[in-house]
């Protein structure tokens, strides 16, 4: 056992019960102050993300749900660029999928980055929200900006085997 097998081991020694028993790292640690040192670090750092604790959800989550439910269900019908939007979006099927990387890929380099994301989720607002649910929207943007990323990741995957080019850039 040296040095760069026992630093190797040591995160296995704290966080799995099948290695923690063994005697060689635990041996070379006995006789190594480097690797001592390195697994006491280790330890620091464990027990500092013991201490972290997931944020409570807002107390409000449930009312600024249930307003913008309310503003959804008032909203005037949706017109055609809304409702092909929502297809696109929300379409699992592999038909759309190549055409929606292909028009998020040029809205990126249109847009330079998140802007053009954003800005495509709400060309025309018809509604103005209240103040109160426009971080929920901002949160619902994100998390779509994001949603689509991962589709045009999974995407890419299988393009390679397909008949469908890769783009050059
Ligand atoms: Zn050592």
């Amino acid at each position: 056992m040296n040095c760069k097998t026992c630093q190797n081991a040591l995160p296995d020694l704290l966080l799995n019960p099948a290695v923690a028993e063994d005697s060689a790292v635990w041996g070379h640690i006995a006789s190594c102050p480097a690797c001592a040192q390195e697994l006491a670090t280790l330890q620091a750092t464990l027990s500092l993300l013991d201490l972290w604790k997931a944020p409570e959800i807002s107390p409000y989550f449930d009312q600024k749900l249930a307003v913008r439910l309310r503003e959804a269900q008032d909203e005037p019908a949706a017109g055609w660029f809304e409702r092909l939007k929502t297809r696109l979006q929300l379409n699992t099927g592999r038909r759309f999928r190549p055409a929606l990387a292909g028009a998020m890929s040029l809205l990126l380099l249109v847009g330079g980055g998140s802007y053009g994301v954003v800005s495509f989720q709400h060309p025309q607002q018809v509604v103005q929200p209240s103040a109160a649910v426009k971080d929920l929207q901002l949160l619902d943007k994100n998390e779509q900006a994001l949603q689509q990323m991962d589709q045009m990741l999974q995407e890419d995957a299988p393009a390679a085997d397909a008949d469908t080019p890769l783009p050059q850039s």
